[in-house]
């Protein structure tokens, strides 16, 4: 009971102190509500009033971000920093670049992010930044001008044993070169900052498809636990960008079938299975739309999102075992998991952030179907930003299997944690409390060790 009045207390003084930031409240009330069995029986959390800390940044960093665009005139966006939590470890986590971003989006996902990271068992603080910057329609001189315009002002507050940011949405490769230059140019330093780099200039192998793998890796773990597999099992996958490709690539070598995919105009249901190879060409190298996918598919469908019913994510609405949410945040409501669960869909592993609504988790959880979690399913990609980092640190190089096999290794240690985390609070199989607990316990023990600061 005075676990949950506390609960309620910090819920209550966050959306009082920073009103408007929808996403993070959600992210902090899913957090903090399923705290409350392990702050029954642990008083130490509430007596040294760790809840209140750690909802509130270490500190975020505002700013303007000037740019010339091609027509020679003057284009401003806001960039933002938010360094959560370094109890464990430098601040990491990746910079957004999409029209959408705003303070609330990047706290939500900083917070996200400081127990992400404390599951992968690596020594990395949680941090996430980017800007309402929108690359889509930019010319490659275009984006450079603002990446360097916005790593001008962000260099000043990052550093390799300070904050690494790395890539999200919007941000790739192209956009961590513009700015690892700037950085470089600026402080004539070459060291790692930025993860995703160029494997010519200090990139790890692997890197770019570990969140994708990653998550699948994560998957197979579940299931693997329940006496099941992935094998023949039929899955319907979100967004067509780095997630969601390489989720693609892996859930074929691991003997599923991949028959979706989308982004922010439409989706494609191609029921032989999704073509990599045009997915690759069409959004790594063309970024274009998935129209062009229909048009190179004949057997495929594409539709758009003026068309999608009401209140529906389309995509949910196609037949599967496995639903891999991988876009972006709330693109699964309860409208679209009674749709999966219709159509007989036994697990959601999320390969986004919070993909999934909290109405739409109630659900699964009442009607017994397996979620994963973002933060412990798609937290391969940052487990591997922080293996690029140790091999910059030590200049060695290692190889594709190497990095691989790591990444393999810390999803099973993320799973088996997250799982034993909630058979110790007598509920079996509820991943999402579990990785929360287990995420909050070693950052809030390391905030105690180091005491009010
Ligand atoms: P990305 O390469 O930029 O791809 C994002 C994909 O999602 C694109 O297909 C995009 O379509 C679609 N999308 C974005 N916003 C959307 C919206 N509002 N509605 C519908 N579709 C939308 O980004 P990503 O790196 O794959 O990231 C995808 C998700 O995974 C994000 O939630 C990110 O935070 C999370 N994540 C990424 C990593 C990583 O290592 N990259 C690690 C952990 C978690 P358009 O191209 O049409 O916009």
């Amino acid at each position: 009971m005075a676990a949950q009045h506390r609960i309620d207390e910090v819920l209550a003084s966050t959306i009082q102190s920073t009103p408007g930031q929808t996403e993070f409240y959600q992210a902090v009330d899913e957090v903090l509500q399923s705290l409350e069995p392990l702050l029954q029986s642990e008083h130490k959390y509430t007596d040294n009033n760790i809840l209140s800390r750690i909802v509130i940044p270490e500190r975020q960093i505002i700013f303007r971000i000037c740019w010339i665009d091609d027509a020679g005139k003057v284009q401003t966006n806001i960039g933002y920093r938010v360094q959560f939590n370094s109890a464990i470890g430098p601040y990491k986590g990746g910079l957004r670049l999409h029209p959408s971003v705003n303070l609330g989006i990047i706290k939500f996902l900083g917070f996200e992010q400081i127990f992400k990271n404390s599951l992968t068992g690596l020594n990395i603080g949680g941090a996430k930044g980017g800007s309402n910057f929108d690359p889509k329609g930019k010319s490659d001189n275009e984006v450079m001008r603002f990446c360097q315009s916005f790593m001008t002002e962000l260099s000043k507050y990052i550093g390799e044993t300070i904050d690494v940011p790395a890539g999200d949405i919007g941000t790739g490769g192209r956009e961590i070169g513009y700015m690892y230059g700037q950085y470089k140019r600026i402080t004539n330093r070459f060291e790692g900052v930025l993860t995703g780099k160029g494997l010519n200039w200090g990139g790890s192998l692997a890197r770019t498809e570990a969140t994708g793998f990653g998550s699948v890796y994560f998957a197979d773990n579940f299931l693997t636990k329940l006496g099941n597999s992935l094998e023949g099992k039929v899955a319907t996958v979100s967004g067509s960008g780095n997630v969601a490709i390489y989720t693609i690539q892996k859930l074929y070598e691991l003997g599923a079938k991949p028959v979706t995919c989308s982004d922010s105009r439409g989706f494609i249901y191609h029921k032989n299975g999704i073509d990599l190879k045009s997915l690759h060409l069409i959004k790594e190298v063309n970024r274009a739309s998935l129209t062009e996918y229909a048009a190179m598919h004949k057997d495929a469908v594409y539709t758009p999102v003026s068309e999608y019913p009401e209140n529906t994510n389309a995509v949910w609405a196609v037949p599967c075992d496995l639903a891999f949410p991988s876009a972006t945040q709330n693109e699964l409501n309860l409208n679209d998991i009674k749709n999966l669960h219709k159509n007989g869909c036994i697990m959601v592993t999320e390969g986004a952030n919070m993909p999934s609504t909290p109405e739409a988790i109630e659900y699964m959880q009442a009607n017994k179907i397996l979620y994963a979690p973002g933060k412990a399913s798609n937290a391969g990609g940052v487990a591997t930003s922080q293996l690029e980092m140790s091999q910059d640190a030590s200049m060695e190089k290692w190889s594709f299997a190497e990095v691989d096999s790591r990444l393999k290794g810390i999803m099973k240690n993320i799973f088996d944690l997250s799982y034993e985390t909630s058979k110790e609070f007598n509920d079996e199989g509820n991943i999402m409390m579990g990785a929360n607990i287990a995420g909050f316990r070693k950052v809030a023990d390391s905030m105690l060790d180091q005491c009010a600061v």
